[in-house]
């Protein structure tokens, strides 16, 4: 049966495996068009290649980004897997350069994956206390002549954040390419396309989407062959993100800015309340004069904000003190602010550190807390009870 043409505001969610083609003429040309990887060929043929429901999504994507392109993928991880493994070429020894202090998925996908199955040595660069010292990066940089250079904006659980720009710049000095993943920045406090990425990731899992109901991982970038080069890795892998997925991104996009925005506010006002509690020995947040980064956040963001992330240790005299104190607060904001292992939710979320990054980051008391956008005295509140327990 045809379809009949419907007025529609959005773009719908097309559910279709496969496209009608009208004769084995058109099909022909379509699959030959296809083969280009374009970003809009004419006639769409297999949702695995493309779909209009996420091409519409992408497009809302480079929007929000300023990008000439961005493809949409299932996962972060799915983003991170194809913009990496569009440097890889056969026959070449890759030189890849990564932070230390990146997720920690992304260091087990280069252990897993490109370490035991694709032979790959990676080199990492390591912070000197709690910053990066970029005269050692120079030094790094210039004597190891990596071809890649892939960091975070805002490192995780401790929100370190990177000299963007001096980074770009020191790799490009030296003739490397650069992968940003800019999950927790965010185009709304920075845009590194701008200053010279190749390609920007995002875990559109997290504050893209905002409701903590899907996941999805975008790639942006504005050189040509290098995306469709994702385009065609994405297709033969099979990373495409589903159409509902896409339209469900699609619609919560379109509250982004507005959600960040109090979500950064809220990162602020409670950064404020925990900096002054004498239960709290540290609060680890950027927009504190306090931290370490503060200067390097404000420079990079233009003080449009901080990110909504806050890492803060409660105070005790042993470790079993301050493990205990740590459980007595999750328990006492229990259940306005919850124990969920994701970030960029649209409700304020805990994860005990020591828990998942115990090995790395080992200090008992310390909790990182994802702010949501509900009203900041109604977080405050719970936070100010859960010190209190
Ligand atoms: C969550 C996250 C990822 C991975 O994204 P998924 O959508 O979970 O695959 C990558 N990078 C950062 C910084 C993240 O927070």
């Amino acid at each position: 049966m045809k379809r009949k043409e419907i007025n529609s505001a959005r773009t719908p969610v097309y559910r279709d495996a496969g496209f009608e083609l009208p004769d084995a003429g058109t099909t022909s040309d379509a699959f030959a068009a296809e083969t280009d990887h374009e970003r809009e060929p004419d006639l769409y043929i297999y949702s695995r290649y493309r779909n209009p429901t996420v091409v519409a999504t992408e497009e809302a994507v480079m929007a929000t980004e300023g990008s000439g392109w961005a493809l949409l993928a299932q996962s972060g991880m799915a983003a991170i897997d194809i913009s990496l493994s569009i440097f890889q070429e056969s026959g070449r020894k890759s030189r890849w350069l990564f932070f230390s202090e990146i997720y920690g998925g992304t260091l087990s996908y280069i252990a897993s994956i490109l370490e035991k199955r694709r032979g790959l040595k990676i080199d990492f660069f390591k912070p000197t206390g709690a910053d990066y010292d970029y005269e050692l990066l120079e030094r790094t940089i210039s004597e190891a002549k990596p071809d890649l250079v892939y960091f975070e904006t805002i490192s995780n659980p401790l929100l370190i954040v990177a000299e963007g720009r001096r980074i770009i710049q020191l790799a490009k000095k030296y003739g490397a390419r650069v992968i940003i993943d800019n999950t927790f920045a965010t185009p709304l406090l920075w845009k590194p396309l701008d200053y010279g990425a190749d390609i920007v990731i995002h875990s559109a899992t997290k504050y893209l989407s905002g409701h903590g109901n899907l996941t999805a991982g975008v790639i942006c970038g504005n050189d040509k062959e290098l995306m469709k080069s994702a385009i065609e890795y994405r297709k033969f892998v099979g990373h495409m993100l589903s159409p509902d997925d896409a339209y469900r991104l699609q619609t919560q996009l379109s509250t982004f800015q507005l959600r960040f925005r109090q979500q950064c506010d809220n990162a602020a006002k409670v950064a404020a309340v925990l900096y002054s509690s004498p239960e709290v020995s540290s609060v680890l947040y950027p927009g504190l004069d306090t931290h370490v980064t503060h200067k390097a956040a404000k420079d990079l963001t233009g003080g449009r904000g901080y990110g909504a992330i806050v890492t803060f240790d409660l105070r005790g005299d042993t470790k079993d003190e301050k493990r205990a104190r740590r459980d007595r607060f999750i328990a006492a904001v229990y259940p306005d602010i919850r124990l969920i292992p994701t970030l960029g939710d649209a409700c304020t979320i805990l994860m005990p550190v020591e828990s998942v990054w115990g090995v790395k980051y080992p200090e008992p008391g310390l909790i990182r807390m994802s702010m949501g956008f509900e009203p900041g005295e109604e977080i405050i509140e719970v936070i100010s009870r859960g010190l209190r327990s």
